[in-house]
């Protein structure tokens, strides 16, 4: 095995504030008496990074009300000129990805290649596409004068904090919606750099507005009467409390929750190539992505072959340092994430499956997991049915094309799926049979602002991305 000099990106090219206000009307203001603070921490040392405002009841009232004054001039201008200040935000995305992608690195615990060569491209490249659909909204074919639909409340998890909050922002502003929007609790700062961003756009005032703040934020806020459209990413459990929350009331929601995706390795499949594939679809951005590829289903005809050319490249991933460019696996995100993935993983070793994992050194602070797999899974094992949202594989096999689209669909998720195949007709043929509302054919975890996303069943509801995604901000 090779030896790899460190290779580590700076970090000085982020400047840290000690602490961060609330972004409402176009200021960063301090929190009112009834909010608080705080500290947000590098998941790779459990350093402090900053401290952060907790929004409280009044911050909410104060932030909707801004985004419901910005609303009227908003979406009053024509959409070419909206579409303006998308394209400006992108190109300014563009030109502060660098410090971006090292902020997000920090803050999430991400490997720097994926926060550079994924998360800031994704991000800069949501916001041109739905810029160019900003003075084409009546060609979207829902109808001759679609509308915005007013003041978004948007609340998102910590795994891809920028990308979220571009999957969210981009189709409001484009359709001429004002946001408020809260990232997650352990992941704030690159939203707060965001805002900073829109002031050198020349945003009006009000457009956008970021609150941060822990569930009880979100809570506020999506039950806000103010609120015309709720827009989450996160567990399935929240989704459900936010389901219940706006039930009856004229508010619009679309739900993206949790997943527990099929991986599925048919036997004339090129090996090698959906090794790679499967070491994407589980271990990129340490398998905290809610369309992983969490369950492997091989075909029995290849299991051997497949796992031991799997083992073999696991062997060659290399966990660390989130900023080092080496880094294929950086940190878990939280201490609480880490306890969710063991206690899983536990459990997967009580109920009888087989746990393996390449010898790796995990560093001393911080919060760290080795890629694992299980095998000997069933069914019935509560590691092939709930979302361990970890670097952890489940692997099952089949003997039919049957049977594999029986397994794949056996469960209350339906986010994406992978199908690996030489012979295009059964591609077509089981992804058809798929309940999922991505299936990826010989290939895993690509993303585009062109195509849509969402799920099926307890995966939530409504679809971001594409011209599907325009849907959700216009009546
Ligand atoms: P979560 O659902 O608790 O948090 C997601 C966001 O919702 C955060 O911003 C959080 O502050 C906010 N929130 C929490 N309670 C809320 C409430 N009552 N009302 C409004 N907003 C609220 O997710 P988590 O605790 O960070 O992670 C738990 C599990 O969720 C993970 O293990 C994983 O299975 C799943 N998850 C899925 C995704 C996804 O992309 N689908 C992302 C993150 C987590
Ligand atoms: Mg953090």
């Amino acid at each position: 095995m090779f030896e790899y000099a460190p290779a580590p990106e700076s970090r000085s090219i982020v400047d840290l504030a000690p602490s961060y206000g609330l972004f409402i009307d176009g200021a960063f203001d301090p929190p009112s008496a009834d909010g608080g603070v705080f500290k947000t921490v590098n998941p790779a040392s459990e350093e402090v990074l900053a401290e952060v405002s907790a929004a409280g009841p009044r911050d909410v009232d104060r932030a909707v009300a801004a985004a419901r004054r910005a609303f009227g001039p908003w979406s009053a201008l024509p959409g070419a000129e909206r579409a303006k200040y998308l394209f400006r935000i992108a190109r300014i995305i563009q030109e502060r990805s660098r410090e971006l992608a090292v902020l997000e690195s920090l803050d999430n615990g991400k490997p720097i290649r994926e926060s550079r060569d994924v998360d800031l491209p994704l991000v800069a490249a949501h916001f041109f596409y739905y810029a160019g659909w900003a003075d084409k909204l009546r060609y979207a074919g829902l109808g001759p004068d679609p509308r915005p639909l007013g003041v978004a409340a948007q609340v998102i998890p910590w795994n891809f904090p920028l990308l979220m909050l571009a999957w969210k922002i981009a189709p409001a502003l484009a359709c001429g919606n004002t946001v408020v929007l809260k990232p997650a609790e352990t992941t704030p700062l690159s939203a707060l750099f965001f805002a900073d961003v829109c002031r050198q756009a020349e945003l009006p005032p009000g457009v956008v507005n970021i609150l941060t703040g822990a569930g009880d934020t979100g809570r506020l806020l999506v039950e806000h009467p103010g609120v015309d459209k709720v827009a989450f990413t996160g567990s399935t459990e929240v989704g459900r409390q936010i389901a219940r929350a706006v039930a009856g009331t004229r508010k619009r929601v679309g739900l993206e929750l949790g997943g527990k995706a099929a991986n599925i390795i048919f036997d004339d499949a090129p090996i090698d190539q959906a090794v790679e594939g499967i070491v994407n679809g589980i271990f990129f951005n340490q398998g905290h992505v809610c369309c992983a590829g969490s369950r492997l289903l091989v075909q029995e005809s290849v299991y051997d072959e497949v796992l031991t050319a799997l083992k073999r490249r696991m062997a060659t991933l290399r966990v660390g340092d989130p900023l080092d460019k080496n880094t294929d696996i950086g940190a878990i995100n939280s201490a609480a994430q880490l306890e969710r993935i063991r206690t899983l993983s536990e459990v997967g070793d009580t109920e009888g499956a087989q746990r393996w994992s390449p010898a790796c050194e995990l560093p001393e602070h911080g919060y760290w997991f080795a890629p694992t797999i299980f095998t000997g899974v069933t069914q019935a094992h509560r590691i092939a049915r709930e979302e361990i949202f970890g670097p952890v594989l489940s692997v099952l096999t089949f003997r039919t094309p049957a049977e594999a689209i029986e397994k794949a669909n056996n469960t209350p998720y339906g986010l994406s799926a992978g199908v690996w195949s030489e012979k295009g007709s059964r591609i077509l043929a089981v992804a058809d049979k798929l309940r999922a509302g991505v299936v990826w054919a010989n290939t895993f975890n690509k993303f585009d602002p062109t195509s849509p996303f969402g799920g099926y069943k307890e995966s939530g509801y409504g679809r971001e991305g594409g011209r599907h995604g325009l849907e959700a901000y216009l009546a």
